[in-house]
């Protein structure tokens, strides 16, 4: 007989607008998908293909108290739109990628931007900066058969109630549909799936106390205050 040495973690997971839990599986972030944001990070803002980095699933947290990481000066905000997958695949086509989409929600991709400075200046991986803990805060997720397939829309961040970053969905190099179909030719993505689909120009710093609000128009808002 076999058996756990210690019990598994428990999945991290999402409540779902109209009930329910949606568990996730792995966390992939989209960089620089909104052409200002690219600028603004001394990036290209062209249509090269699109990058991808990753969170770890428990990096997750929908709490509204989020604690402020160690080993940093200088955390930023990202506000981005969450797509959760709700079927898997690989290769998957773009006109067929929608079919893939469980439903939506926002995130803030919380950055050790210094972190993520040293590592791009040395050319070393980026995942002290993006991957710590709790380094993904994200609300309730919304199901496609409730509010259809965004594809505009305002997205806009606060801190303490004071607009940082406004954009619409529309102004995304890639949308949501090429972000799946691409990312699809790296891995085999699986539903439970969250993509962070890239932020707006405007990221800026956080400090302890602060509250975060991230909106879409027509998917959902989510605030949380780090401690
Ligand atoms: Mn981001």
């Amino acid at each position: 007989m076999t058996f756990f040495v210690f019990p598994p973690p428990a999945p991290t997971v999402l409540p779902v607008s109209g009930g329910g839990l949606f568990p996730v599986r792995r966390v992939f972030c989209v960089g620089q998908n909104y052409a200002e944001h690219a600028r603004e990070m001394g990036g290209d803002p062209n249509r090269d293909p699109p990058f991808f980095f990753t969170k770890p699933a428990d990096a997750v947290t929908c709490a509204p108290r989020v604690a402020f990481p160690p080993m940093t000066e200088r955390l930023d905000y990202e506000g981005e739109l969450v797509v959760a997958l709700g079927t898997g695949g690989s290769s998957i086509a773009v006109d067929k990628a929608q079919e893939y989409i469980f439903g939506y929600t926002v995130g803030c991709d919380l950055t050790r931007r210094d972190l993520q400075a040293v590592a791009k200046k040395a050319g070393r991986p980026w995942d002290m900066g993006k991957g710590f803990d709790f380094s993904a805060a994200v609300g309730v997720v919304h199901p496609a058969t409730e509010i259809g397939h965004p594809t505009e829309g305002t997205i806009r961040l606060a801190v303490n109630g004071v607009e940082k970053q406004k954009s619409d969905l529309s102004q995304m190099t890639w949308s949501v549909a090429e972000i799946i179909a691409h990312l699809s030719t790296y891995v085999t993505v699986a539903r439970g799936d969250l993509i962070f689909t890239g932020t707006p120009s405007g990221v800026g710093p956080l400090a302890r106390g602060d509250t975060v609000e991230v909106s879409v128009t027509g998917v959902t808002s989510h605030l949380f205050t780090l401690v």
